[in-house]
């Protein structure tokens, strides 16, 4: 399972909305994009309360304690995937977001998506400048120097400006000062970051999705190098950053959103359609059904279905009520929840030539798993299709495709990792099919664990063992 690092929500409250509840709601809308933790602060009059913890947005934040914080008027939230410590939940929970920092100007609360790739060398220029640091994530070294930054510079837009001058790599961030609430995207756009309204109220997020669920209004992407900030004199944005070169992360199409979100003007569910239309005329299959592993998957099984002439059928039915269960387990209590969460439906694939699809392969040990369990229903023959090209690059932009030597593409060919997982026949989207896919977005992509080409600098240091690097001084 492959995991992005996390989701933000920001709101600007223009009418009587109790915002703690419409923040709440939306991070369950965003659960996707991280169940290891979720906070929520607000924001009254410029005094910031907060809630976080470790767990699913309905385990972190729990309903008496949602009640206790203020009416504010300004919010933002935050969902997490990463687990900074596997033994130890309080490093988790020092680490947990929005970050609620206190100086000498005020109250500052941030939430961020993505992952710096100069945190190390911030670190320690921060460090020899005397800062202390608790939490060790990166959101704790933007807010210090937004905070430093705000103290020499005349405005709250102006420190966030030179601090986004400062940052290098993937940072979709929301925050909140006293007054304001703000959003900043890195000048690539490696992770989304859109504007909504709702009533007469402003939206910050990561996905479009959460907008919607609110019962708002999508307004636009912001785009990346772009600063926007609401305050009670409405919306302002900054584009003094804004490049021409941009890179949004294409695994957030493959895999990462939702399918109902709409990224930088393309919409989720098309592209992973798109996707597995490709992938039927690029490589065919004789066959008696199709089906997609869910739930990224599907889109993509429904495009190759349709292009294919071959129907469509359902054959996994999955158990939405397990929970973290089968993150948490280990061992052979793990295999067992393996299968409480995905069950195959025998009847359907039972006796068939079965086209399985699904959107990527990391280590290829989720792949033999979904093979077996069509070949124990009786499944005659199952090929695998698989709505991306081969993964076997690392990514230094914030999702934990952190190790090549667990990339199966990066070892084997094509024949040897359908004779390891157990298919009938693999087959792979092409690079120029992926590209086709999002050949409408207003903004480039980044395509680095699929070419090795990467958009923006990076430290290799960071990738292979970002936190004891940062610990190591
Ligand atoms: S390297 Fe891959 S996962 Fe990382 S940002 Fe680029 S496309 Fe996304």
């Amino acid at each position: 399972m492959l995991n992005e690092d996390c989701g933000v929500f920001g709101i600007y409250n223009n009418d009587n909305l109790d915002i703690v509840e419409e923040t709440y709601l939306a991070l369950l809308s965003l659960q996707h994009r991280g169940q290891a933790g979720a906070g929520l602060a607000v924001n009254k009059d410029g005094e910031i309360k907060c809630l976080k913890d470790v767990g699913l947005v309905s385990e972190a934040l729990n309903q008496k304690n949602l009640e206790k914080l203020p009416e504010g008027n300004i919010a933002i939230g935050h969902v997490r995937n990463v687990r900074y410590d596997l033994t130890d939940p309080n490093i988790d929970r020092a680490a947990a977001q929005p970050l609620v920092i206190r100086y000498i100007n005020g109250s500052l609360s941030i939430a961020h998506n993505g992952s710096l790739t100069n945190v190390v060398e911030l670190k320690k220029e921060l460090e020899l400048g005397g800062a202390i640091f608790q939490a060790g994530c990166d959101a704790e070294i933007i807010s210090y120097i937004v905070a430093s930054q705000r103290l020499i510079s005349a405005t709250i837009e102006e420190a966030v400006e030179k601090t986004m001058n400062k940052l290098k790599g993937a940072f979709s961030v929301v925050m909140m000062s006293p007054s304001k609430l703000i959003g900043m995207r890195d000048t690539n756009g490696f992770r989304p970051l859109c504007i909504g309204k709702l009533k007469n109220s402003y939206i910050l997020t990561s996905e479009s999705c959460a907008i919607e669920s609110l019962g708002g209004k999508f307004v636009r992407d912001v785009k990346p190098g772009e600063i926007v900030v609401v305050d009670d004199e409405g919306f302002h944005s900054y584009m003094n950053n804004c490049k021409e070169k941009t890179s949004m992360c294409v695994f957030e199409y493959v895999y990462f959103a939702r399918p109902d979100s709409v990224l930088d003007g393309i919409s989720v569910y098309q592209t992973r359609r798109k996707a597995g239309a490709i992938l039927a005329k690029e490589c065919p299959a004789e066959a008696d059904i199709v089906c997609g592993v869910p739930d990224s998957g599907i889109p993509a099984a429904m495009g190759y279905s349709v292009e294919s002439g071959i129907p469509y059928e359902i054959a996994f039915i999955k158990n939405k009520y397990t929970g973290r269960l089968f993150i948490q387990q280990e061992g052979k209590i793990r295999d067992r929840t393996k299968k409480i969460k995905l069950n195959v439906l025998s009847a359907n694939v039972k006796g068939k030539r079965v086209v399985v699809v699904d959107d990527s392969i990391i280590r290829g040990t989720t792949s033999a798993n979904i093979i077996k369990m069509l070949k124990d229903a009786g499944a005659r023959e199952v090929h695998l299709r698989v709505a991306s090209p081969p993964l076997s690059n690392v990514c230094y932009y914030g999702t934990d495709i952190k190790d090549k030597d667990k990339l199966i593409a990066a070892a084997k060919s094509l024949k040897e990792i359908e004779k390891q997982i157990g298919a009938d026949s693999i087959g792979y989207l092409s690079f120029d099919g992926l590209k086709k896919t999002v050949e409408d977005s207003q903004v480039g992509v980044c395509t680095g664990c699929f070419t090795g080409e990467y958009p923006a600098e990076f430290s290799k240091k960071i990738a292979v063992d970002r936190y004891s690097e940062k610990l190591s001084y």
